[in-house]
C-alpha cells in the first residue's frame, strides 16, 4: 500500500496556503484539512497521513522537460536514464522527452521501447521518448516515424535534435506524416550552409576573440521557412531553445497569423551572454550558442507574453574530456535538469516576469501538452495524477558540480549562487525526492 502524505499549509501555485492530501497516486483533497491525526484512517493502508510542513514552501505540479540527452543507448560514460532522470527528480521534473540522438538512434520502435522501459524501470521519472525524423539523423529519409508512434513507447514528438531537418521538402513530409496521429515535429533549427565551422555567436565579440561566427540568420531562416511549412501543412511545428530576437520575432508573427507553432527557451539562454566566452572555457560552449544581452532580454519578453510556450533544458551531458579541452574541438552543451527551475526563479520570477502559476504554466502544462503527455501538466485540482514539485523559493546554493546527481559535471553555472530549491518531488503520489535528496528505489 502506498504511503498517504499530507502537505500542510502550502501556497499552491504560489497563492494562499492550502493543505494538499496526497493519497493512492493521486491529489485526495486541496483545502483546510487539520492534522494528519484528525483525518479518516486510509481504508487501503489503514494507517495515517505522512505529515510534511510547507510553510512558506510553493507546491507546483510536476515539471515536464520537452529537451533531455539521457545518452543511453551509447554514451553511458555521458549519462544513463538512471542518473539523469535522478537529476531530473531533483529538479522537480515528473516527466521528461528523451532526445534520439543516442548510439543507435532512436529511429526505429526497438529502440524508443528500450529507453521508454528503461525508464520504467528506474522509476524516478515518467520517460517518454522523442523519436528520430530521418533515419540515422542523417537528413536522408523519413523513419519509421509511424512504428515508433505505434509502439509501447507511443511516441509523439519528433525531431533530429543535434541536427538540423535542413531539406525542406524532407521536413513538409515529416510534418504531414505525424499530422496522421497528433504528433508533433521538434526541429533544431540551424542553416547547415550559415554554421560550417561555427563556434560562437557571431558578432563584434567573435571578431574579437577570433572565433568562427554563427550567425542569428541560420535560426531565424529555418524557423521562418518552417513557420511557413507549419501553416501550408497545418501539422504542428515545435521550435526548440530559440536563441535569438529575431527568433521571438517570428515565432510571434506566425502565432499572430494562427500559426500551429510552439516554441521553447532553455535556462541558459535566459541568463548567461557570449561575453562568458572571453576566457575560452569550453563549459560555455553550446548549441545554439550564447547570444548577446539583447537576445537575452527578447527571448524573457518572449516567454513572459507566452510567444515562447515552455522552459526546455536541453540538459545535454559530456564526459570531462570532451569539455576538458581546446576550445575548437570541445563537444557543444550543458548541463540543466538540477538547476533550470533556479535559473527560472532568478530571471523570470525575482524580475517580475512570470510569477508562480506562469512558471508552472511554462514548465508543467504547456511543455505537457505540446509533447501529448496527458498525465502530466494537470492542476493541482482533486483527482489530479499527484505529480507535484515543492519548491523553497527563500533558499540558495551555490552550484557545486561535483554534488549533481548527473554523471556528468558540464555545468555552466559552477560557482554560481542560485535561489531557490526543490525540497520534494513526487510521480504519483510516491516521493522521488524528499528534504532535497533522492529517495532511493
Ligand atoms: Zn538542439
Amino acid at each position: 500500500m502506498s504511503t498517504t502524505y499530507l502537505i500542510k499549509n502550502a501556497s499552491v501555485l504560489g497563492g494562499d496556503p492550502a493543505d494538499v492530501l496526497v493519497r493512492d497516486g493521486v491529489v485526495a483533497e486541496v483545502g483546510s484539512l487539520g492534522s494528519a491525526e484528525d483525518l479518516t484512517p486510509d481504508p487501503g493502508s489503514g494507517g495515517g497521513a505522512v505529515e510534511i510542513d510547507a510553510t512558506g514552501l510553493v507546491l507546483l505540479p510536476g515539471l515536464v522537460d520537452l529537451h533531455t540527452h539521457l545518452r543511453e543507448p551509447g554514451r553511458e560514460d555521458a549519462e544513463t536514464v538512471d542518473t539523469g532522470t535522478r537529476a531530473a527528480a531533483l529538479g522537480g521534473f515528473t516527466a521528461v522527452h528523451a532526445m534520439a540522438n543516442t548510439d543507435p538512434v532512436a529511429d526505429t520502435a526497438g529502440v524508443v521501447e528500450q529507453v521508454w522501459r528503461l525508464g520504467r524501470e528506474a522509476g524516478y521519472c515518467d520517460v517518454r521518448p522523442v523519436g528520430a525524423v530521418t533515419v540515422g539523423l542523417k537528413g536522408e529519409r523519413l523513419a519509421e516515424i509511424g512504428a515508433m508512434a505505434d509502439s509501447a513507447a507511443q511516441v509523439k514528438v519528433f525531431s533530429d535534435d543535434g541536427h538540423c531537418v535542413s531539406d525542406a521538402a524532407l521536413m513538409r513530409r515529416a510534418l504531414e506524416y505525424v499530422k496522421a496521429f497528433g504528433g508533433v515535429v521538434a526541429q533544431h533549427a540551424q542553416e547547415p550552409r550559415l554554421t560550417d565551422g561555427a563556434q560562437m555567436n557571431e558578432g563584434e565579440l567573435s571578431g574579437l576573440l577570433g572565433l568562427h561566427g554563427w550567425p542569428a540568420v541560420a535560426e531565424e531562416a529555418i524557423i521562418a521557412r518552417d513557420v511557413l511549412l507549419a501553416a501550408h501543412t497545418g501539422s504542428r511545428l515545435h521550435v526548440c531553445h530559440l536563441s535569438t530576437a529575431g527568433s521571438v520575432e517570428i515565432v510571434r508573427w506566425a502565432k499572430s497569423k494562427g500559426f500551429p507553432v510552439t516554441a521553447e527557451v532553455t535556462p541558459h539562454h535566459l541568463l548567461l551572454t557570449e561575453d562568458l566566452i572571453r576566457g575560452y572555457d569550453p563549459v560555455y560552449k553550446v548549441n545554439p550558442p550564447l547570444r548577446s544581452a539583447a537576445d537575452v532580454e527578447a527571448v524573457r519578453a518572449g516567454l513572459a507574453d507566452g510567444t515562447i510556450d515552455a522552459v526546455a533544458t536541453d540538459h545535454a551531458p559530456h564526459p570531462v574530456e570532451a569539455k576538458d579541452c581546446e576550445w575548437a574541438v570541445a563537444a557543444m552543451g550543458m548541463l540543466g535538469l538540477e538547476t533550470a527551475l533556479s535559473v527560472v526563479q532568478q530571471t523570470m520570477v525575482e524580475t517580475g516576469l512570470l510569477d508562480w502559476a506562469g512558471v508552472a504554466d511554462r514548465m508543467s502544462a504547456r511543455p505537457a501538452r505540446i509533447g501529448g503527455v496527458a498525465e502530466h501538466g494537470r492542476g493541482l485540482e482533486a483527482g489530479a495524477p499527484a505529480h507535484l514539485a515543492l519548491v523553497d523559493p527563500s533558499a540558495s546554493r551555490v552550484i557545486e558540480p561535483g554534488t549533481l546527481q548527473s554523471l556528468s559535471r558540464n555545468t555552466p553555472y559552477a560557482g554560481m549562487k542560485l535561489p531557490g530549491a526543490v525540497v520534494a518531488t513526487f510521480l504519483r503520489g510516491a516521493p522521488t525526492v524528499l528534504d532535497g535528496r533522492v529517495v532511493e528505489r
